[in-house]
């Protein structure tokens, strides 16, 4: 049991092989939110209460990335002590979602470029009495492609 891996948060993506972030969709107009929404529909015009899980594109753009200087809020947790910047990446999925989240293990904005394309990975955040931890992070899709070919 103590070398299973699972998610840091519970509930927010699927693993396996192709991991997917999870959303909900408002079963009255559509509208698809990530993190999971569970009281008001997003949509200021619509006052759906009910929601589906939905899966997300594994796929999205980049939108903006930076080097994180100063430590995210949750569901990000400390890896290192002192704090060791890294990059993030703001993502915009087809579903019109813009999505946080860190860049792959090995990568960092010198491989990143607005407009790009990345994809969804879920790699090991951190280790506890559990086991490990994981987390979804983004992979640009040139360095994943490479990878399977070689
Ligand atoms: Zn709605």
């Amino acid at each position: 049991m103590s070398e299973t891996a699972t998610p840091a948060v519970e509930g927010w993506f699927t693993t396996g092989a192709e991991p997917a972030l999870i959303g909900t969709k408002c079963q009255s107009c559509g509208t698809i939110s990530f993190p999971r929404e569970t009281t008001f529909c997003k949509n200021p015009s619509c006052s759906g209460e009910e929601f589906a899980d939905t899966e997300l594109s594994r796929r999205g753009t980049v939108w903006s990335y930076t080097d994180a200087q100063y430590q995210p809020p949750p569901p990000y947790i400390p890896s290192s002590d002192p704090y060791v910047p890294f990059a993030l990446a703001a993502v915009e999925l087809p579903e019109g979602l813009v999505i946080l989240g860190q860049v792959a293990d090995g990568y960092g904005v010198d491989d990143l470029k607005v407009g790009n394309t990345v994809e969804l990975v879920v790699e090991p955040l951190y280790t506890d009495e559990t086991g490990v931890r994981t987390t979804w992070r983004w992979k640009p899709v040139a360095a994943a492609v490479q990878e399977s070919q070689s």
